[in-house]
C-alpha cells in the first residue's frame, strides 16, 4: 500500500478499521523519510523517539474509540514553532540548540487531537525569505526538480508534505511562507484570517502579520486540520472570539452562481506565460462549475510590496531584540567585558545575512526622524490595503490569483540579489497586512513545474475557501499528480 500518497480520511479510516496502527503508518513514514530526506532536506530535526512513542499513545486512544480525524496520523511542524521538549530553532544559529519548556498552542492541540509530531522542517531563517536558501543549516530541494527551490520560507513543510513524507504538514505565513511554497510543490495550504489561529508559541517574525495553517493534499484536508488548530485562546488576546464553524461538514455546497472576482492588477506583464494560461484555465473551469467571473480592482495593490517589506523589517527588528545571548539559545561571551558585548557578538554570530539586514533597515525606519516618514505612512497605507480588499469582496464572494508569477526558480538564482527575492512575493504579501484568509491550490503545470493559485476571501470566511477549493479539486485531478520522487 503507497501510505505516503493517502489523504488524511483515507489514513482515518485505515486507523479505524484497524488495518494499520498508528506505530505501523508512523514506522513506515519515519523510515521514508529518512530515505527520501537526505536528497530533499526538509527536516531540520526528525524525532523519531518523540513519533513513536506518540504513536503508542494515539494507538490506545483508538482501541478505547476515543478518536478525532486527526488521531494516529504522523505531522511535520515548521521549526518556528515551539514543541516542548523537541529543539526549535527557526533555522538559526542563535536558537541552533534551543529546546523550548513549552508548547505552542498549535502544538498542543494537535497533541490533544492525538496527531503524532514526526520532527521540524526547514525554513528560511526566522521566516526571511522565499526559498528556504537563508536558512543556516542547508538548502531544501524541490521535490519536483532537486535543481530548484520548494519556496519559502515554509519549504521544508511544503516538500514534506509534497514527497509524502508527513500526513500533513503545519507552516506560518507572514507574507506567503505557506502559499507560496504550496505553489512551488502542488500541495494545499491555507492561510488563515489574522487571528483565526493562536500565535502562542509560534516564534514571532510579525506579530500584527503572523498566521498559521496547514498544508495537505486537498483543501478537505486542509479544512480539517484548520478545525483541530483554530480558535480562541487565552494566551493569544489577538485571536478571534468567534466559534470555529466545522468546514468539512459545508464543504460540499455548490458554488453555482456564486461571484468569483479577478483582481486586473495581479494580471500584469512579467508573469511566466505557463503560469498565466493555467491560471486562465482555472478561471474557465470556474465558469463550467457555474460560477459567475468579474474583474474588481484592488488598485493600492502597487504600494503592497513596500509596505510589507518596510512594516515586516520595523516589527522583525522589534520582536528579534529578544534575541541577545542572555535569554535564549546562543550566548557568546569570549573577552566579554560589558554585557552589550555579549548582545553584539551573539548577535554578529548567531544571524545570518539577510536576518541582519532587515534588523538594520528595520531599526533605521523605526529611528527618531524617520518614523513618521516610513513606519507611519506605511501603516496608512496598510488601511488602504485593507480598504481594497473589503471593498472588492463586497461584490464578489471570492477573488483569484496566482501564487507566484513564475514557477519555482533554481537553487542559487537570486541570492544575490535580496530585490528579485523580494519581488516573487508579489502576489502573496498584500492579505497578510489586510489580514484576509487565502487558500493556495494546486492549479496545473509549467514547464513540468507544479503551478498555484490562490483563493481569497473575506476575514473569517475560510468556509467559502474550503468550499470552491473542494469543489475545484472534484473537477480536476492537479492536486493529485505526485512527484516521481513519491
Ligand atoms: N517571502 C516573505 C519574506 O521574506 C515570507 C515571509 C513569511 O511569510 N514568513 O518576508
Amino acid at each position: 500500500m503507497q501510505l505516503h500518497t493517502l489523504t488524511l480520511r483515507e489514513l482515518h479510516e485505515l486507523l479505524t478499521t484497524k488495518q494499520i496502527s498508528s506505530v505501523e503508518l508512523t514506522q513506515a513514514t519515519l523510515q521514508r523519510t529518512h530515505e527520501v530526506d537526505s536528497k530533499l532536506k526538509s527536516y531540520v530535526t526528525i524525532a523519531d523517539d518523540v513519533a513513536l512513542e506518540q504513536a503508542k499513545q494515539a494507538d490506545e486512544r483508538i482501541a478505547k474509540g476515543d478518536v478525532t480525524p486527526l488521531t494516529g496520523i504522523p505531522f511535520a511542524m515548521k521549526d518556528a514553532i515551539s514543541t516542548r521538549g523537541v529543539r526549535t530553532t527557526c533555522s538559526s544559529k542563535i536558537l541552533e540548540n534551543y529546546v523550548p519548556q513549552y508548547n505552542a498552542t498549535v502544538t498542543q492541540k494537535l497533541a490533544d487531537s492525538g496527531a503524532v509530531l514526526l520532527g521540524k522542517t526547514n525554513m528560511d531563517e526566522f521566516g526571511m525569505g522565499s526559498s528556504c536558501e537563508n536558512s543556516a543549516f542547508f538548502n531544501t530541494h524541490n521535490p519536483w526538480d532537486l535543481d530548484r527551490v520548494p519556496g519559502g520560507s515554509s519549504g521544508g513543510a511544503a516538500a514534506a508534505m509534497s514527497a509524502g513524507l508527513c500526513g500533513f504538514s503545519i507552516g506560518e505565513d507572514t507574507g506567503g511562507s505557506v502559499r507560496m511554497p504550496a505553489g512551488f510543490c502542488n500541495v494545499t495550504g491555507i492561510k488563515p484570517t489574522y487571528g483565526r489561529v493562536s500565535r502562542y508559541g509560534l516564534i514571532a517574525l510579525v506579530s500584527s502579520f503572523d498566521s498559521i495553517g496547514p498544508m495537505t493534499r486537498d483543501a478537505y484536508d486542509c479544512a480539517t486540520v484548520l478545525e483541530a488548530i483554530a480558535g480562541n485562546d487565552e494566551h493569544d488576546s489577538t485571536t478571534y472570539n468567534a466559534p470555529v464553524p466545522q468546514y468539512t461538514q459545508h464543504i460540499n455546497k455548490s458554488v453555482k452562481g456564486m461571484k468569483l472576482g479577478i483582481p486586473k492588477e495581479y494580471f500584469v506583464a512579467g508573469m511566466e506565460a505557463g503560469v498565466e494560461s493555467a491560471i486562465q484555465e482555472a478561471i474557465r473551469q470556474f465558469e463550467k462549475l457555474g460560477m459567475e467571473v468579474h474583474e474588481v480592482s484592488l488598485p493600492n495593490t502597487k504600494y503592497a510590496l513596500p509596505v510589507y517589506y518596510l512594516l515586516l523589517f520595523a516589527e522583525a527588528s522589534s520582536n528579534l531584540a529578544r534575541m541577545d545571548g542572555t535569554r535564549f539559545g546562543l550566548s557568546v561571551a569570549d573577552d566579554a567585558k560589558e554585557i552589550l558585548d555579549i548582545y553584539l557578538q551573539t548577535r554578529r554570530v548567531g544571524f545570518g545575512d539577510e536576518v541582519k539586514r532587515r534588523i538594520m533597515l528595520g531599526a533605521y525606519a523605526l529611528s527618531a526622524g524617520y518614523y513618521d516618514a516610513y513606519y507611519l505612512k506605511a501603516q496608512k497605507v496598510r488601511t488602504l490595503l485593507r480598504r481594497d480588499f473589503e471593498s472588492a469582496l463586497s461584490s464578489v464572494d471570492i477573488l483569484l490569483a496566482p501564487t507566484c508569477p513564475t514557477t519555482a526558480f533554481k537553487l542559487g538564482e537570486k541570492t544575490s540579489d535580496p530585490l528579485s527575492m523580494y519581488l516573487s512575493d508579489i502576489y502573496v504579501v498584500a492579505t497578510n497586512p489586510a489580514g484576509v484568509p487565502s487558500l493556495a491550490v494546486p492549479a496545473g503545470f509549467s514547464n513540468n513545474m507544479p503551478v498555484g493559485m490562490q483563493l481569497i476571501g473575506k476575514h473569517l470566511n475560510e468556509q467559502t475557501l474550503f468550499q470552491v477549493g473542494h469543489a475545484y479539486q472534484q473537477a480536476t485531478d492537479w492536486h493529485k499528480i505526485l512527484p516521481a520522487i513519491t
